[in-house]
């Protein structure tokens, strides 16, 4: 079996959900006492925040490729970054380290082009709902059409993300608030929503609604498990 490798903390929340999803893959997969081999570095997350905020991308670059040499330095195989906001800086980690990164854009693509879906709503942090880096590569990659909330829905989306569900807070205000906003996906046309940002698994649940759900941190834990115990 490979060792995962886990850049997470980010938020520490939705970390936990990975630690626990790999682990109960490789459980199901391998049978009997089997766990997943896992070598983690997990940030202090409220300085990347504010260095989100400050549009200084290139200092939480310079952060998390150190997190990501930590990683590959105790054993990782491959490496998964725990976030889909941080992929924006995913290539230079790519080119910090020798290992290779299981991108989560990628692998919920690879979803959603087996599936035959081709217009697809995509909620998530501000970053990752309106910069290129994601979006972007749904569409120039995989052929996807991206749809995104209105500015104001939006704005709720990412506040109710890092106010709440990397505090660990779920409210069933903000929970009756994003499946409304699920819901007008669908209406525009979305045939699945991606959950883009790895906490809100912790909010919404497939079963809360008719509408398709992609969880990238569920699809991104599943793929490292078929990556790590592939023969
Ligand atoms: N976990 C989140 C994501 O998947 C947001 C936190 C962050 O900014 O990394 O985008």
């Amino acid at each position: 079996m490979k060792t995962i490798g886990l850049l997470g903390g980010m938020s520490w929340e939705s970390t936990l959900g990975y630690y626990k999803a790999i682990n109960e893959g490789v459980k199901s997969k391998l049978g009997g006492l089997h766990s997943a081999k896992i070598a983690m570095y997990s940030v202090d997350f409220e300085p990347i925040e504010k260095l989100q905020q400050a549009g200084d991308w290139n200092a939480t670059a310079a952060m998390l490729c150190e997190g990501a040499r930590r990683v590959e330095s105790a054993g990782a195989d491959f490496l998964l970054i725990c976030t889909n906001t941080m992929h924006k800086v995913s290539a230079d980690i790519e080119r910090a380290i020798n290992i290779p990164v299981l991108d989560i854009a990628d692998a919920t693509a690879e979803v959603l082009v087996a599936e035959d879906i081709r217009t697809v709503g995509l909620l998530g942090t501000a970053f990752t709902m309106e910069q290129d880096f994601y979006k972007g590569r749904l569409a120039d990659k995989y052929g996807l059409d991206v749809l995104i909330p209105n500015d104001d829905d939006r704005a709720i989306v990412h506040r109710v993300i890092y106010e709440e569900l990397c505090l660990g807070k779920t409210t069933a205000a903000s929970k009756a608030e994003y499946l409304r906003i699920i819901e007008a996906l669908a209406s525009r046309g979305a045939e699945a929503v991606i959950l883009g940002c790895t906490e809100i698994g912790m909010l919404v649940s497939l079963a809360d609604t008719e509408v398709k759900l992609l969880d990238t941190s569920v699809i991104h834990a599943q793929q490292a498990v078929e990556r790590a115990t592939a023969q």
